[in-house]
């Protein structure tokens, strides 16, 4: 194969590994470098909206995935002081029908693993774990890149999949740091009979309260629990991630209803991570090099879009590869072209309801009522340009 029709991904999260299976089915081939020593995820869930889960169906991972998703039969939006509920919106085979695709939640290591696992049976894919991207430097026909350790390559064309600190990215022109937004999250999983009775259930939860909010919703058929309460928090964390004080949660929660505080107060183990973004930034714009995913746009979880977008870039910018094979630097300003304007927006949107879901007083007042009046439908019905979405 020349060499123009391989890539090197730096990164087998969930954007470069959708990368690299994306690719092999346009016909190329990839080496994907990744930092950790084994392919691996953290403990926690991930929400994939059907604007994500119809790309993974479309690489064949529906079979894979089965026994590992759950579609949640709906979604309730709660005062988390008051308990009341807001609106609740059906789910399930309904998000199916309207949006062309199921609307998932699973553990991410479940994802990982389904993408691995189909990336292993791919001869076009070569998996490098132990291999960390140090320094990228455009040369005349490609990029010399150097591995933490000191291993010298040199590639034609390279995408940057490594995450919020993207190295890539640094190496391609943006020295900046990811920008702390003064948020932390605390993530945690718990086998279900350890659950509140009343939060038990195949739905997903969301509590509003002053300067914090919580989600949470079933995993693995339902035998485990995935809970995120985000507070806001004047400083991050040392290195961003660290364990969780559930003394620092309970307190800040301490004013909310009873079944919250109950299922906080169940978890044995939390982890704390500190949320921040960068700017929209795919790269220099010339040769062949591109970033996809957090590297390109971090975001906000609070559209709990970031994944899913990974996925969108993955798909469009093996489409665009495809289109153009002859002329890959082409084909990755087509790609960029393509997602710039959906994910600034979506980006956007992710910030803006960190701050609505964070209000307090009047003003959460008024948004509450908001949402009484929108109800389950009008809730879903504003999400349907990121849900209806064919990347
Ligand atoms: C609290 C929270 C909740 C979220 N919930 C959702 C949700 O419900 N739905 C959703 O869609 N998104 C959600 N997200 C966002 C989602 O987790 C990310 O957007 C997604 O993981 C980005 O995927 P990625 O492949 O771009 O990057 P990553 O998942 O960060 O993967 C990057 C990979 O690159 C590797 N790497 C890093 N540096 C190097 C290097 N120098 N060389 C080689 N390899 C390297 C890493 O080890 C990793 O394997 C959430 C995020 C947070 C913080």
């Amino acid at each position: 194969m020349p060499a123009a029709r391989h890539v090197t991904i730096a990164g087998a999260g969930i954007g470069g590994l959708t990368l690299a299976l994306c690719l092999a089915r346009a016909g190329f081939t990839s080496t994907v470098l990744e930092r950790s020593p084994a392919l691996e995820e953290v403990g926690a869930g991930i929400q994939l909206s059907p604007n994500a889960s119809r790309i993974l169906i479309a690489l064949g991972l529906a079979e894979a995935l089965a026994p590992a998703v759950v579609a949640p039969a709906g979604m309730d939006v709660r005062s988390a002081s008051s308990g009341a509920l807001l609106a609740a919106a059906t789910l399930g085979e309904t998000a199916a029908q309207r949006w062309g695709s199921p609307w998932w939640v699973i553990h991410r290591a479940d994802l990982l693993a389904a993408l691995a696992a189909a990336a292993a049976r791919e001869p076009a894919i070569t998996i490098e774990t132990g291999s960390a991207v140090a320094t990228v430097m455009a040369v005349a026909d490609g990029f010399d890149l150097t591995l933490e350790g000191g291993e010298r390559r040199h590639i034609a064309v390279l995408v940057g999949a490594d995450g919020i600190r993207s190295a890539v990215r640094r190496g391609l022109g943006d020295p900046a740091a990811p920008i702390f937004r003064h948020r932390s999250a605390f993530r945690a999983t718990l086998p279900m009979a350890a659950v509140p009775a009343v939060l038990r259930g195949d739905r997903l939860g969301l509590w509003l309260g002053p300067d914090a909010h919580l989600v949470h919703y079933p995993l693995r058929g339902g035998s485990l629990f995935n809970v995120v309460a985000i507070i806001g928090d004047p400083a991050p964390v040392a290195g961003w991630r660290a364990p969780g004080e559930a003394s620092v949660l309970a307190q800040r929660l301490s004013g909310w209803d009873a079944a919250p505080r109950q299922l906080i107060a169940a978890v044995d183990e939390w982890q704390r991570w500190s949320l921040a973004d960068r700017p929209v930034w795919f790269g220099p714009g010339q040769g062949a090099a591109t970033l996809i995913g957090d590297a390109a746009h971090a975001m906000l979880p609070f559209v709990a879009q970031g994944g899913a977008m990974a996925v969108e870039d993955a798909a469009v910018l093996a489409a665009c590869c495809a289109a153009g094979p002859h002329d890959l630097a082409g084909a990755f300003r087509a790609y960029e072209g393509a997602r710039r304007g959906r994910v600034a927006r979506i980006q956007s949107l992710a910030g803006r309801n960190g701050a609505i879901y964070h209000l307090r007083g009047p003003a959460a007042f008024a948004r509450d009522t908001a949402i009484r009046l929108l109800g389950g439908r009008g809730l879903l019905a504003q999400q349907d340009w990121i849900y209806a979405h064919r990347a």
